[in-house]
């Protein structure tokens, strides 16, 4: 018998890790390795939010996965996965198939318009680096033509952020920091531009606890965001959100969707039992009732058997899934017994712009301003430094000083 197949799809938080563990583990003999990426680069999905506002440069979130992965180790194909053939142990690709003996399934989440009505078609949506390059690029725009176009409205220059979730506060700390800097180069009156936030729940971020919550609003609010809490949306139309039990028309010439995600469409086009758009896998991470399936990241409903409810879908849970998967793996191959997935919880830190934060680190020290800032700089390098290496730290770090 010839060596197993390997194959990782997706070179995210979970899959990268993932190839570059079982480099480490496992001798060439043992098996052939395989990662499959849409792209030819990784990035940073928790740095989107600054791609998107234009506080980043979308090259620095963003590296090479050849200079991370040695392909002639790891057999590298850029292409779209479109579906998983179980059965005949098959991967089609938009330009292709592949065949493999484990298949590692790590391609990260979408964004979930829970079918509002126009969403979709209107509204931004930060995904990746297209998705949110193409954000920055719109917003500017904005500007430019606010300047030249005579038929121009103000409310072009607004901006409409839905879901106050982590995405959209982080993106609205961001934009408070960008927006400034847009009415300057374009000479724009700054009382001009409305950075407007829609969350249909009472509060913003509600993990976190009531006085971290507002001193995170009023940093917003201080610098220029309006919240309109407890108001859903109904609906997205050409010329902004429709809101609230009197329908509001809240107009904006930039509108961005982050009021939520689900994992990737290929789950469904492969037929596996979902909930809420992801499988529920075994401790081993493993798919019920396929031995040589692993599902990671955001595609993931990892149980914590004591809540009772799935761990967070995060970066940080999703490069632990990724330790889990490649010992497994290994395990498998060696006939080893497996190991149980178990979270180790470093906490969590919400950005509100480059010198301002809050969170919650090491079992539950609270932080707020310059040091959650400081801290979400750490987790920052500590991710790209797991991923890629001190090489990719010192190209891509976050060193500006504040
Ligand atoms: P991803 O890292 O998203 O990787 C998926 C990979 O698969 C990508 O390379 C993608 O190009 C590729 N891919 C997708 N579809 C296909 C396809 N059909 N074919 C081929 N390739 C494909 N979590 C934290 O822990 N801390 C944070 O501070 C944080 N900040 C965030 C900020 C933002 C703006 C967002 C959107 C999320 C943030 N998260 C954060 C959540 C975190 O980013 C996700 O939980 C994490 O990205 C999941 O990792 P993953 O490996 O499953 O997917
Ligand atoms: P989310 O689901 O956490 O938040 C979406 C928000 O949109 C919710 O507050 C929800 O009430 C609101 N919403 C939904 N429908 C609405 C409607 N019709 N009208 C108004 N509001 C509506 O989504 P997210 O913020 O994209 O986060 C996705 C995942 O990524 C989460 O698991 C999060 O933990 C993770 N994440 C983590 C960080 C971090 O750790 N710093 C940053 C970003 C994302």
């Amino acid at each position: 018998m010839g060596k197993p197949k390997i194959v990782v799809l997706g070179a995210g938080y979970a899959g990268l890790k993932t190839t570059r563990e079982l480099v480490k583990s496992l001798a060439p003999e043992e098996a052939d390795l395989v990662l499959v990426n849409k792209h030819n680069y990784h990035y940073e999905t928790t740095w989107l939010h600054e791609v998107a506002a234009g506080t980043l440069n979308p090259n620095q979130a963003r590296f090479m996965i050849s200079d991370v992965v040695n392909p002639n180790r790891v057999r590298l194909i850029y292409d779209a996965v479109v579906e998983v053939n179980k059965e005949d142990q098959r991967v089609i690709l938009e330009n292709g198939e592949i065949t493999y003996d484990y298949l590692v399934i790590a391609l990260g989440f979408e964004s979930n318009t829970f079918g509002i009505k126009g969403m979709e078609e209107n509204a931004y949506a930060i995904v990746d680096i297209d998705s949110s390059r193409e954000i920055r690029e719109h917003l500017e725009y904005q500007f430019a033509k606010y300047k030249t176009d005579e038929n121009a409205k103000e409310s072009d220059l607004s901006i409409l952020v839905g879901g106050a979730g982590f995405t959209g506060i982080e993106l609205l700390g961001e934009l408070v920091e960008r927006i400034p800097k847009l009415c300057k180069k374009y000479d724009v009156d700054r009382h001009k531009v409305r950075i407007i936030n829609v969350e249909a729940m009472p509060s913003i971020l509600p993990m976190f606890d009531k006085d971290l919550v507002s001193y995170a609003m009023q940093s917003l609010e201080d610098r220029g965001v309006e919240f309109k809490l407890g108001t859903a949306i109904n609906e997205c139309t050409e010329d902004g959100f429709i809101v609230g039990d009197d329908n509001e028309l809240i107009e904006a010439g930039t509108v961005v969707w982050t009021g939520g995600v689900t994992g990737s469409s290929v789950l469904t086009e492969s037929g596996f039992e979902l909930t809420k758009g992801k499988v529920t896998v075994d401790g081993d991470l493993r798919a019920p009732g396929f031995d040589n399936i692993f599902i990671l990241g955001d595609c993931a409903w990892v149980m914590d058997e004591e809540a009772g409810r799935p761990f967070p879908p995060t970066a940080q849970a999703a490069m632990q899934h990724a330790d889990t998967c490649a010992n497994n793996i290994k395990a498998v191959l060696r006939n080893d017994p497996l190991e149980t997935f178990d979270f180790d919880d470093k906490g969590t830190v919400a950005s509100l712009g480059v010198t301002d934060g809050i969170g919650n680190v090491f079992s539950g020290t609270a932080l707020k301003g310059k040091a959650a800032a400081a801290m979400k700089k750490v987790v920052d390098n500590r991710s790209i430094y797991l991923l890629g290496g001190p090489k990719i730290v010192l190209k891509k770090g976050k060193f500006r000083p504040f």
